[in-house]
C-alpha cells in the first residue's frame, strides 16, 4: 500500500483539522486504567453522558483499581449511571479492577516496556476488552505505534479502496500502519473519526464537497446514500481537492 496515499489523506486531514494538528499527541502519555475505564462507558453514550460519569466516578469513588476493586457495585453503578448500561458496566469494571489489582498489583506501567504483541494479549485478556479499546490504550497510554479501528475507520477505508469489504480489523489496522508515518498515527486515528462523524457519514457522505472526492473510488456509496442537498455546502481549503 502506497505511503502516498498516506501523504495525500495526511494533507487533506490537517488542513480540516488544524487543531487537532496541534495537539502533541505523543506526550500526552494518559493514565491506562483511566482510558479503560473510560472505554468502557464511551460505547453508545453521548460526549456529554461520559463525561458526567467519569466525574461522578471520580468524585464520589476515585479512579484507580484498588478504590474500585473495594467499592461497593451499587457505589460504582449510582456513579456511572448517566452512561447507561450501568449496571452490566459496573461489573465490566469492578471486575478489570479486581484483575489488574491481583494480577499486577493495581499498575499497567510494565505494558509500556512490552513488544506491542505481548501488550495486546494481556490487554486483551481483561473482560470486555476487545481489540479496538486494547489498541487505544496502546496507542494513546503507551505511545506504541498502532492505529486503532473503529466504525468511522473501517468504513473510510473500505470507500477509499484501501481495504475491501471482508477486510478483518487486523487487516485494517495493518494497511492503515503501513501508510501512515508511525508519528502520525494519533492525530490520524482522531482525525478519521471527526471526518467519518461530519463528512464521510455512515449516511448520506458529503462527497459533492469533500476533499478527497477527486481520488476517492467512493466503493459502497451510491447515489441514493449521497446528499445532494448539502452540495458546496462544506467548506474547506484543502490543495488536493484544487489538483
Ligand atoms: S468522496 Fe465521499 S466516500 Fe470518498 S471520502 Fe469523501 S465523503 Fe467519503
Amino acid at each position: 500500500m502506497s505511503s502516498t496515499i498516506g501523504a495525500r489523506l495526511l494533507e487533506v486531514l490537517y488542513d480540516l483539522y488544524p487543531d487537532l494538528k496541534n495537539r502533541i499527541w505523543s506526550k500526552k502519555i494518559r493514565d491506562p486504567f483511566k482510558l479503560l475505564v473510560i472505554t468502557v462507558l464511551s460505547q453508545v453514550t453521548s460526549y456529554r453522558n461520559l463525561m458526567l460519569a467519569v466525574e461522578n466516578l471520580e468524585k464520589s469513588i476515585g479512579i484507580s483499581p484498588e478504590k474500585l476493586a473495594r467499592a461497593p457495585l451499587e457505589d460504582i453503578e449510582q456513579a456511572i449511571r448517566p452512561a447507561g448500561l450501568y449496571r452490566q458496566r459496573a461489573r465490566k469494571i469492578k471486575s478489570i479492577s479486581r484483575i489488574i489489582l491481583e494480577k499486577y498489583k493495581g499498575d499497567l506501567s510494565f505494558i509500556k516496556d512490552l513488544d506491542v504483541e505481548h501488550a495486546r494479549k494481556i490487554l486483551l485478556s481483561l473482560p470486555g476488552v476487545g481489540e479496538k479499546t486494547a489498541d487505544v490504550i496502546l496507542l494513546f497510554s503507551f505511545g506504541k505505534e498502532i492505529m486503532p479501528v473503529d466504525t468511522h475507520i473501517r468504513r473510510i477505508s473500505r470507500r477509499l479502496g484501501l481495504v475491501d469489504e471482508k477486510s478483518s480489523y487486523g487487516e485494517i489496522r495493518r494497511t492503515l500502519e503501513q501508510i501512515f508515518p508511525p508519528d502520525t498515527l494519533a492525530f490520524a486515528h482522531v482525525a478519521l473519526i471527526e471526518f467519518g462523524r461530519r463528512i464521510c457519514r455512515a449516511r448520506k457522505p458529503l462527497c459533492g464537497s469533500c476533499p478527497l472526492e477527486k481520488f476517492c473510488p467512493k466503493i459502497g456509496v451510491s447515489d441514493q446514500k449521497l446528499d445532494h442537498t448539502s452540495h458546496g455546502e462544506f467548506i474547506h481549503h484543502s490543495s488536493i481537492s484544487r489538483r
